[in-house]
């Protein structure tokens, strides 16, 4: 049978689009992609991109602050959200060209309509046009979720707050995971009066406890009021916002309410259980080591798949995929030793095990310093950094690494690479110090604080 394409993508994300492109560079396939929204996806248009933009607006009144402090005759003027948003809105305008023109670049032909699947090689596009393909690829993604209770539908999520016309004056944000908390420190910055409802005992689980009590301890400070062991009841429109009853038993009213309570899935109405493909908890696409569904035709890679939702590891992926099918070189994403940050302010950075996974697993002995870096003390403000590393006392490798402070992010990044090696403690140690830094203090320590 011959077909219309080799290869058609559905989604125009980090993961869809790096699959699209290796499948027709370095396969030779004829391949299409249907993007619905916007080419980039939500990497680009709705999360890591604007969000990161957004980090960097909010850090600057505490800059300005510090710039007092080292002597300049600075002030923080108001911040104007609608200057901000123009020039936002701009970028990822510019973002979304440069994904669409790398695809044209590769020859991949560009529906902008969403599609579905009709059977194990077929496609439909809202249009109605039928398309037939030797395999297809589920790169859809996911979308925010919010619980359903009296009231919820008044809630924004992260998808909305890029788009919003006017900053709240307050806002809650209920969740405690990355999103939440991004979003918390973000608003926090922007002069939004900012409090947090999470259910659990202490935001960032999955975390190393310790880190993410100092992440925590550092918001609080920064003026986020964090309420733990509390969850919404109901939320309801009044004259002054929205009034929100909670768990603790208070009732209190917020302009605005954002749910980061997850995200799932995006699969409903895409045809895959008609068309025969395993899904899983929460409307997943299962998925084998090398992204095969239940249906041989159908691969899925991203966060539609729920293994690790994140934009570079989709990206590995989407690139897996297109090697393994097109390029004649099988290969699999690898899920081990993923590094990731979390945006807030202290910034998380963090790879490998948390000490608590770690010692659940074997005998680890944990280094780990607290300091006020040397930027911030010059300038009178409390922040204190911390580095931990977790490490096997049998084999001396290092297990995990853990940071908080400013650049985590591009910190542990580094330190990944390390690890990733299976770098032990001794070889960490025998590394010189990069002097002044706040880094060299992972190369610094040298006893333990706790063994077992
Ligand atoms: P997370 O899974 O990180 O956090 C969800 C939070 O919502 C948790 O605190 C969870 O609580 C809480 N929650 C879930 N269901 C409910 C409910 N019914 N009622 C109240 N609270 C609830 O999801 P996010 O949406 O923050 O982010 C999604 C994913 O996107 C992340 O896991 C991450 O992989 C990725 N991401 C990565 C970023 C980065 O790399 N910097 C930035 C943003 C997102 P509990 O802990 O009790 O389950």
């Amino acid at each position: 049978m011959t077909f219309d394409y080799d290869l058609f993508v559905i989604g125009g994300g980090s993961g869809g689009v790096r699959a699209a492109r290796i499948a027709a560079t370095e396969g030779g396939a004829r391949v299409a992609l249907a993007e619905e929204y916007r080419m980039g996806g939500t990497c680009v248009i709705r999360g890591c991109v604007p969000k990161k933009l957004m980090v960097y607006a909010s850090e600057y009144p505490g800059m300005v602050e510090d710039a007092r402090a080292y002597g300049w005759d600075a002030k923080v003027g108001a911040f104007d959200w609608k200057a901000f948003r123009k020039s936002l809105d701009a970028e990822l305008t510019r973002l979304e060209n440069a994904y669409r023109k790398g695809q044209e670049n590769a020859g991949v032909t560009i529906h902008d309509q969403r599609a579905v699947v009709v059977d194990p090689h077929r496609v439909r596009l809202a249009d109605g046009t039928e398309i037939t393909t030797k395999h297809i690829l589920i790169a859809t993604g996911g979308q925010p979720f919010v619980p359903e209770f009296e009231g919820s539908d008044l809630a924004i999520t992260s998808n909305d707050i890029f788009l919003l016309d006017d900053l709240p004056s307050s806002i809650l944000v209920v969740g405690g995971g990355y999103i939440a908390c991004e979003f918390a420190c973000i608003l926090n910055g922007l002069g939004v009066d900012v409090t947090q409802y999470y259910r659990g005992a202490q935001v960032l689980r999955g975390f190393d406890d310790e880190a993410r009590g100092h992440v925590a301890e550092g918001m609080k400070a920064n003026g986020i009021e964090i309420h733990c062991g509390t969850d919404v009841l109901r939320m309801e429109k009044t004259g002054g916002g929205i009034r929100v009853s909670s768990t603790d038993g208070h009732e209190r009213t917020f302009e605005a309410v954002m749910y980061a309570t997850g995200r799932r899935p995006n699969t409903a109405g895409l045809g895959l259980e008609q068309a025969g493909v395993e899904l899983g908890r929460y409307g997943k696409v299962v998925v084998d080591d090398y992204s095969q569904t239940s249906v041989p035709s159908i691969y899925a890679v991203g966060d539609v798949t729920d293994r690790i939702a994140l934009t570079p590891v989709a990206i590995r992926e989407g690139q897996a995929f297109s090697q393994t099918v097109f390029a004649g070189k099988p290969s699999k994403a690898d899920h081990e030793l993923v590094a990731s940050a979390v945006f807030t302010q202290p910034e998380l950075g963090s790879v490998g095990l948390s000490e608590e996974d770690a010692r659940a697993q074997e005998e680890i002995e944990v280094y780990q310093t607290a300091f006020r870096p040397m930027q911030s003390l010059f300038a009178g403000r409390p922040d204190r950094v911390l580095m931990k590393l977790v490490v096997s006392a049998k084999t001396g490798k290092v297990l995990g690494c853990h940071i908080v402070a400013p650049g985590a992010g591009e910190m542990i990044q580094l330190a990944a690479i390390a690890i990733k090696m299976g770098a032990t403690k001794e070889d960490f140690d025998r590394t010189v110090a990069v002097h002044p830094t706040m880094g060299e203090e992972l190369v610094t320590m040298k006893t333990p604080v706790r063994k077992g």
